[in-house]
């Protein structure tokens, strides 16, 4: 049996490289048979047989040549089967998985596990089982989509001149690459109506559209607006088939309550062209949409779009990346955009598109900044409500006006202490002090979700104190407060402890549209992109929580969330005030937060991260050791810190190693360090044989994070 056969053989045959799903660093090659030649394409998920065993893998490339010989291909096992419908990774997004392992420092074969759902890469028929829904929600949802209009609004002058612009780029030659956009535009200053004339003349084009929000269920609104828009596209397949009702249309929504085969069939019919305007959080980014004209992050600054498993990416940076290989224009948009994002921008690598006021001339809130210090000491003692803000409430109450408490916190209070012994209730999988939930009874551990019947007496055997105590306060007590103080009002908490129930957090926005609340209190999910003309007044209830955490991006996050949530007041015909409670009202986050002054923050903040050399003014990567036994994960970290050294060189940076701030999570204890530059390209090199020559089945995990988030 010869290798080499003669190059005008008249029987060519195929070759795919194929990369198996095992923890192998390599790819393999293999004979595409004959009857599957339409089938097999770069990201074909095929089944094939590795030794002895029948194993799944992804196609990364199909050619008739190997490395310009021609090999017998009688040399090479053929591929077995094509599993699942083919084509479900398109090109784009394999060369998409293939700059996320390189980027993120991960093996191929898992970043390409990121790119489809589980769904997708199994083998065997899934049968489409429709999810039930609730008619109760589904009237509400009815009733609530008579209330957004299918019609465009008229346009301001703002947004017609930034949409000019980005009608411009989204024409030009799209051979052309495009540079990516970011959107500025204050709260409530009609960003959704800019995406959606974009998409719309992206769809007209014939081309397709993403449109990334934070979390589907927390963005009703914006879903409810496209679904508005774009349904009178919705046409009846004609060839729909015998007496089964045509479904889907030119919308894709992809979120986390589709079955396992309603995912299936939206990205077959995402795959098909049908559907070619895809909604959807974080890996929506992946959806197979062909001939893709424009990418949409809204929000672009929210924490959700990065992947806190391995692979560690952030899906803006990603789409950014899938805008640049196909060509695509992407718009990033936020009232308070990432400093990345930012930074792109005035460094002339992004675009910069500014709206900076608000539809129909209405104003931003006022902001005050109430000093709860002095509100101690003049109320002789911890108080939940400052005078102004419970004044503003009464106010609001009387004129039949909305009101929204923030407090970023669940539960009834963050922990419980013994006076007497000083004994604080701690999770014991996590270095974190336990949150009483009253309602429940429980103690609550915020990070694994481990749960204990609350004591009534102190529990050490020595001491059983019943003089036990609850410290900081939740959403919880905040309700309880609330009621106490304003008995007549009717009021609701949102937060993941009282919205459970997928439908819950529709329902409580319904009823707060339709003036059933007065007082809608509750966590973060309050702050995104709401809507509600009669809100006039958003208290901040404890605007410090989070300011003061070891992690160099607190202010900014501070900054973002306050505004955020600040522009929900006074989007109605009334002008909206907004009541900040601080114990810290000199600290510089403040003084832009009562302006409301993203330049003027921007400025400050980029100052401290330059001097500190902190992103965006540098790249930097968390690598994480975790270990049942903290020992070993110290013990790895600093191995793998002499190794670093050795490679890279001493004039790496590097910090740590040491303890993560919050050291142990879910029974696991963590240690990482912090290397600066990583980007150059001979230490990304460096890093990859590193990681990739790591046992990946070990008892220590080691990650990388490339531009990390999460800092504790
Ligand atoms: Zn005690
Ligand atoms: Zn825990």
């Amino acid at each position: 049996m010869s290798l080499l056969i003669p190059r005008d053989s008249r029987v060519r045959s195929r070759i795919a490289i194929v990369r198996v799903d095992l923890h192998i660093n390599r790819s393999f090659h293999y004979l595409v048979p004959e009857e599957l030649r339409e089938q097999v394409m770069a990201g074909t998920r095929v089944q094939i047989s590795f030794g002895r065993r029948k194993v799944l893998g992804t196609v990364l490339e199909v050619s008739e040549t190997l490395d310009g010989l021609e090999v017998a291909a009688d040399a090479l096992k053929p591929i077995l089967e094509v599993v699942g419908a083919s084509g479900l990774i398109t090109p784009a997004v394999l060369q998409l998985a293939k700059w996320m392992a390189d980027y993120y420092l991960c093996p191929l074969d898992l970043a390409l596990k990121s790119v489809a759902p589980a769904v997708v890469q199994k083998k065997g028929k899934m049968r489409a089982v429709r999810s039930r829904r609730d008619p109760e929600l589904e009237m509400a949802v009815t009733e609530a989509s008579t209330l957004t209009s299918s019609e465009p609004p008229p346009l301001m002058a703002q947004q017609e001149a930034v949409l000019s612009r980005m009608f411009e780029w989204l024409d030009a030659d799209s051979s052309q690459e495009k540079k990516p956009v970011l959107l500025h535009g204050i709260t409530g200053s009609g960003k959704t109506e800019v995406y959606l004339q974009v998409i719309a003349r992206a769809l007209e084009q014939g081309k397709g559209a993403i449109m990334l929000v934070p979390e589907i269920s927390l963005t009703p609104q914006t879903v409810e607006r496209l679904r508005a828009r774009f349904a009178p596209l919705d046409k009846p397949e004609p060839n729909a088939g015998t007496g089964s009702k045509p479904e889907g249309g030119i919308l894709a929504v992809l979120h986390s309550g589709l079955s396992q085969g309603e995912r299936f069939r939206e990205w077959q019919r995402i795959r098909e062209g049908k559907a070619r305007l895809v909604v959807g959080a974080r890996s929506a980014i992946f959806a197979p949409v062909m001939n893709l004209g424009v990418i949409v992050v809204d929000e672009e600054h929210e924490h959700s779009y990065k992947q806190e498993e391995h692979p560690r990416y952030h899906a803006r940076d990603v789409a950014v990346m899938r805008g640049h290989f196909e060509k695509a224009l992407v718009i990033l948009g936020s009232a308070t955009p990432a400093l990345e994002s930012y930074h792109n921008a005035i460094k002339g690598k992004y675009h910069l598109c500014r709206m900076p006021e608000r539809v129909d001339g209405r104003h931003l809130p006022k902001i005050r900044i109430i000093d709860m210090r002095q509100e101690t000491l003049r109320q002789k003692g911890f108080a939940i409500f400052s005078e102004p803000l419970k004044s503003g409430i009464q106010l609001r109450l009387e004129r039949g006006e909305q009101v929204i408490l923030y407090l970023n916190r669940r539960g009834y209070s963050s922990s419980m202490l013994c006076p007497k012994c000083g004994f604080v209730a701690t999770c014991p999988h996590c270095s974190v002090s336990l949150s009483y939930h009253r309602q429940a009874g429980t103690l609550q551990c915020h990070f694994c979700g481990y749960a204990a019947k609350a004591f009534n007496v102190c529990p050490q055997a020595e001491c059983r104190d019943p003089s036990i105590r609850f410290a900081g306060m939740g959403t919880e007590k905040l309700e309880e407060a609330v009621s106490r103080a304003f008995p007549t009002a009717r009021v609701a908490r949102m937060d993941s402890d009282t919205m459970t129930r997928r439908d819950a957090y529709e329902r409580t926005l319904l009823r707060f549209r339709m003036g059933k609340i007065d007082i809608l209190l509750g966590t973060q999910m309050i702050a995104k992109g709401l809507d509600f003309p009669r809100v006039t007044l958003v208290g901040i209830v404890f605007a410090d929580l989070g300011l003061h955490f070891p992690d160099f991006r607190s202010g900014e996050r501070t900054f973002q969330q306050i505004v955020q949530v600040a522009g929900r007041a006074g989007r109605g015909d009334v002008e909206g005030e907004v009541v900040v409670q601080t114990f810290t009202p000199q600290h510089p986050v403040m003084k832009h937060i009562r302006k409301q002054d993203y330049e003027g923050f921007y400025q400050e903040e980029i100052g401290f991260r330059s001097a500190l050399q902190y992103p965006p003014c540098c790249r930097i990567t968390k690598i994480e050791c975790a270990s049942e036994q903290s020992s070993r994960a110290q013990y790895v970290i600093q191995q793998l810190h002499k190794l670093l050294l050795q490679r890279l060189g001493p004039s790496i940076r590097v910090l740590g190693p040491s303890p993560s701030p919050i050291e142990k999570v879910r029974g696991r204890y963590r240690h990482h360090l912090i290397l600066w530059d990583t980007r150059k390209k001979e230490h990304r090199g460096i890093l990859q044989e590193i990681f990739a020559s790591l046992p990946r089945d070990g008892e220590v995990k080691v990650f990388p994070d490339v531009d990390p988030i999460q800092m504790l």
